[in-house]
C-alpha cells in the first residue's frame, strides 16, 4: 500500500473483493540468533504471501507491540525489547482501521505475529467498529498465524513430538520461518543450548527474571531449518488464504451476508 499512489490505491479499491492486510508485530528480543524485528518481519512476510494468493494488498505493519511477557516472549528486561502500553496499541489499531473504513475498504485481515498483541488488537477492532457504526460494510478477520499450523505440519516439523506453542518463542517455528523468508538475518552459530524454560501456572509482578533462560529463548531452536520453514510457510499461507476466500469472497457475500 505504501508504494502505491493514492489514485492507484483508489483504483484497487474499486474491486469490491479487494482484501487489505494489516500485519502487526513487535520489537522484541528473540535470542542471540534472531533479529529484534522477528515478529514484525514474519507477520509482514506471511501477510504478503497470503495477499499474493488472493490478489490482496498489504498495509504498512504496526511494528511495535504490547509488552513482552516472561512466559511467552521473555519479558521486558532485555535490551531492545520496546513495547507499547495496551491502550496505545488499541488506539493505533482503532485509528488506522477507521481510516481504512473511510477509504472504502470492505475486507481487512489483521495478521498478528506477536502473541501479547491479541487482546489489544481485538479491542482496537471493536473500538473502530463501534465508532464507524453498523452501516459500514467493513468486515474484519483477526488471526495469529501459528494457529493455522495443522497437526500434519507439526508432526513433520517436530518428529519427536511438539512441545507446544507456549515455548515456541525464538524456537523451531520462528527460526525456521526466518530461515525461509530472511536467511541473511539468522545467525545459526549463535543458537543457544539452554534447556527449555519451565514456568509455574501463575504470573508474578514485578516479573521473576530468573524464570526466563538468560538467552531469551524459551526452548531450543537447534532443530530449525529452512526446509521446515518452507513447509510451515506454504501450509499456513494456503490455509489463511482459504479462510479469507471462504469468509470474504464466497457467494454468501452477494446476498449481503
Ligand atoms: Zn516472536
Ligand atoms: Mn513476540
Amino acid at each position: 500500500m505504501s508504494s502505491l499512489s493514492w489514485t492507484t490505491y483508489q483504483e484497487r479499491l474499486r474491486d469490491e473483493r479487494l482484501v487489505l492486510f494489516l500485519p502487526c508485530g513487535a520489537l522484541e528480543q528473540h535470542g542471540p540468533h534472531l533479529p529484534l524485528g522477528t515478529d514484525t518481519l514474519l507477520s509482514m512476510a506471511i501477510a504478503q504471501s497470503v495477499a499474493e494468493q488472493v490478489n490482496g494488498l498489504v498495509a504498512p505493519v504496526i511494528n511495535y507491540g504490547y509488552k513482552s511477557q516472561p512466559k511467552s516472549g521473555g519479558g521486558q528486561y532485555f535490551p531492545g525489547t520496546t513495547s507499547l502500553d495496551g491502550q496505545s496499541l488499541s488506539h493505533i489499531t482503532r485509528d488506522v482501521i477507521r481510516e481504512f473504513a473511510r477509504h472504502g475498504v470492505k475486507h481487512l485481515v489483521v495478521v498478528d505475529g506477536h502473541y501479547e498483541n491479541q487482546w489489544f488488537l481485538t479491542e482496537g477492532i471493536d473500538l473502530a467498529l463501534r465508532e464507524i457504526g453498523p452501516s459500514s460494510r467493513l468486515r474484519i478477520m483477526r488471526l495469529e498465524y501459528w494457529d493455522f499450523c495443522t497437526e500434519e505440519t507439526l508432526s513433520r516439523v517436530f518428529p519427536d513430538g511438539f512441545p507446544g506453542f507456549a515455548l515456541e518463542h525464538a524456537a523451531v517455528i520462528e527460526t525456521s520461518l526466518m530461515l525461509h523468508y530472511y536467511p541473511n538475518l539468522v545467525h545459526l552459530d549463535r543458537i543457544p543450548v539452554d534447556d527449555a524454560a519451565v514456568f509455574p501456572p501463575y504470573d508474578l509482578y514485578p516479573p521473576c527474571i530468573h524464570w526466563v533462560p538468560s538467552s531469551g529463548v524459551l526452548s531450543s531452536a537447534k532443530a530449525a531449518s529452512a526446509e521446515k520453514g518452507a513447509v510451515i510457510a506454504q501450509q499456513v499461507t494456503e490455509s489463511i488464504a482459504k479462510a479469507v476466500v471462504h469468509e470474504f469472497m464466497s457467494e454468501k457475500l452477494n446476498d449481503g451476508g
